[in-house]
């Protein structure tokens, strides 16, 4: 195996501008690998969401390349990319987006509708996700009889219910009390202490210290990464 297998992000000088012009990410060269935790911080309005979109394939870049489990997403079809996204890829945002009315074991499962699993071994796995994450006793709730703690729970089984390549977070505690924060965050590390690659948008300058490796954004650019000197020995890279 070469060792760009074992790269699940990379990006070589990519940016992204938006319609209108706003440069919302500039030149940005990283690789994340396989089993890595990482931070990514900086101010509101430093590109951060952006990177993180184009991270998960939900947009592509303006110029470079993006490599997400080895695949060049503008070489993708449309469809191809939605096939990469519904198996490789996990999502938790901070609002976390449980569709109203659906029972928990239900939103679970929807996670793998895309993963040609049968329905009947879709909930099976569902509740499996959902012990994972301590919430064995919700699985007939809706997301309104929840704490925002134990939604975010939720969001997050179904984000790695198809155990994708990487789980990506975009401000997961932001919503959350400190307490129920701590609690999500213990679960990240927890599934990635299992294995998961797992990258975090975080504001919380304490929750991103906790983190093994911490990529700073600012005005669009990487300002700092403190493992990327480590990241390019480990793969060989020349730069
Ligand atoms: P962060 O997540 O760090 O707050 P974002 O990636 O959301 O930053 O935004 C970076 C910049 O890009 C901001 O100036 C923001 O206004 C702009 N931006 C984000 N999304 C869009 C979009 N869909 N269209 C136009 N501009 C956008
Ligand atoms: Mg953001």
């Amino acid at each position: 195996m070469n060792p760009v297998a074992e790269t699940v992000v990379e990006f070589d000088a990519v940016s992204k501008t938006y319609p209108g012009g706003v440069a919302a990410v500039r030149d940005v060269n990283l690789r994340i690998g396989r089993g890595e935790l990482v931070a990514v911080v900086g101010p509101s309005g430093s590109g951060k969401s952006s990177m993180l979109n184009l991270m998960g394939s939900l947009d592509r870049p303006s110029t470079g390349r993006v490599l997400v489990d080895g695949h060049d997403v503008a070489r993708l079809t449309d469809r191809e990319v939605s096939a990469l996204r519904a198996t490789r890829i996990g999502f938790v945002f901070q609002q976390f987006h449980l569709a109203v009315g659906v029972p928990v074991l239900d939103s679970v499962a929807d996670g793998l509708l895309y993963a040609g699993v049968p329905p009947r071994r879709r909930r099976a796995r569902a509740a499996a996700a959902l012990d994972r994450v301590g919430l064995s006793h919700r699985v007939d709730h809706l997301p309104h009889q929840l704490s925002g703690g134990e939604r975010q729970r939720v969001a997050v089984a179904r984000a790695v219910i198809g155990e994708p390549a990487v789980l990506l977070a975009d401000e997961p505690t932001g919503n959350l009390d400190s307490a129920s924060g701590a609690a999500v965050l213990g679960l990240l590390r927890e599934l990635h202490a299992a294995g998961t690659t797992v990258v975090i948008i975080t504001h919380d300058r304490e929750i991103a210290a906790q983190l093994p490796r911490r990529i700073e954004m600012r005005d669009g650019r990487v300002v700092r990464d403190t493992m990327a000197s480590l990241t390019a020995d480990a793969t060989g890279a020349d730069r």
